[in-house]
């Protein structure tokens, strides 16, 4: 390996380590530890993404050159052209990082363990059905967001080391905007995916808040930096089901959307949880175009099962190989390759028309 090589790989990895060891996610597993009925997560877990590919840089000489042979040959489109989408993505920055860093405050002792713990008194089996539309309506009207599920939190799907405050969960989806997506890999799709997340962050926290006001306890997660596996989670609460490049497909965005939960103490609405999308599993086999057009062919053809019997959605599967996907995805601000050329990205017309074939067949 070259010097330069070396330097890249060692900047790399220290660019790795805030996220990985996020002081913020630290300080809340902290003060919250010995709360009663947290969920913890279990053996069999996920890895915290960038954890996982820290710990494999460190570790595995063959997968620092595997690394470094990919930033080499990433697919570098930026020019100036592209200025100004990054110049409009700073503030969307500076937002989605202030609403990572508000999501725990809300854990703040005299803030909010208080505030949640001041609610004790509910009745909150009361009247679930019509909460439930009032919660439909408030966050389309207020924030455009139009799909969300209800599930409960299976311990699996809890990323290894960390904890929920609360075993139920409200699973949020929003759409990013097919004309920003299909301008992947350039800087306007790296845009239009740190809006969503920026977006959809100050939601999940506004929503949380408007649940306590109605006298649910809950904990709101930002959509980056999960402590839940976020895409099985949204399967299991029916919203949609896991292509072969692991992102979530859903009947209304196909894979332009991003997802965020807020975890909630009790089961207050009627489950969501359905497979009635599992048949896309069986198109993904015939289909392979995000294996096919991803630059360093990252998405694995044959996945290895990590989990099985997990709760309504069965087994979790490794798609991706994180060493390949992730110099790209830092590099193009969110790559966004196998997003748009997903077929079902075009939305639902084309998902029904799939749908009907695969189902027929
Ligand atoms: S984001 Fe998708 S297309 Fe881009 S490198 Fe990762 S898997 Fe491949
Ligand atoms: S591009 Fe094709 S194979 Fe990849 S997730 Fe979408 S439908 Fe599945």
């Amino acid at each position: 390996m070259s010097d330069f090589g070396l330097k890249k790989l060692e900047k790399t990895i220290k660019s790795l380590r805030f996220p990985a060891a996020n002081p913020l996610t630290l300080n809340f597993l902290e003060k919250t530890r010995d709360m009663p009925n947290i969920v913890k997560s279990c053996e069999d877990s996920p890895e915290f993404g960038f954890l996982k590919i820290r710990n494999l840089l460190l570790n595995n000489p063959l997968d620092r050159i595997k690394y470094l042979n990919v930033m080499e040959n990433m697919t570098d489109k930026f020019g100036w052209n592209d200025l100004w989408s990054q110049i409009i993505t700073v503030p969307q920055i500076f937002g989605t990082a202030y609403g990572v860093y508000k999501q725990f405050q809300t854990l703040k002792p005299n803030i909010s363990i208080k505030s949640i713990n001041d609610n004790s008194k509910q009745d909150l089996h009361h009247n679930s059905d019509n909460l439930w539309e009032k919660l439909l309506l408030y966050a389309k009207n207020r924030w455009g967001i139009y799909r969300i599920g209800f599930t409960r939190v299976p311990r699996e799907l809890i990323i290894k080391g960390r904890h929920i405050l609360f075993p139920y969960a409200l699973v949020l989806i929003e759409e990013m905007k097919k004309d920003r997506i299909d301008t992947a890999p350039r800087a306007k799709a790296g845009f239009e995916t740190i809006r969503v997340y920026n977006h959809l962050g100050k939601a999940v926290l506004d929503i949380a808040k408007w649940l306590r006001k109605h006298g649910i306890r809950c904990q709101p997660n930002h959509p980056l930096g999960g402590l839940v596996s976020y895409v099985p989670l949204a399967a299991k609460a029916g919203l949609g089901w896991q292509g072969m490049n692991g992102l979530l497909i859903t009947p209304e965005f196909g894979q332009r959307q991003r997802i965020a939960p807020i975890y909630i103490e009790h089961p207050v609405f009627a489950y969501t949880d359905s497979t009635e999308h599992s048949w896309i599993e069986k198109y993904c086999r015939i289909c392979k175009l995000c294996q096919k057009y991803c630059p360093p062919d990252a998405i694995q053809e044959t996945k290895s099962v990590y989990k099985t019997n997990v709760e309504t959605i069965g087994k979790l599967s490794r798609c991706l190989d994180p060493i390949k996907c992730h110099p790209q995805f830092n590099k193009m601000q969110g790559c966004s390759i196998c997003v748009k050329v997903c077929p079902f990205s075009r939305g639902n017309e084309i998902f029904e028309k799939i749908k009907k074939q695969i189902l027929e067949k």
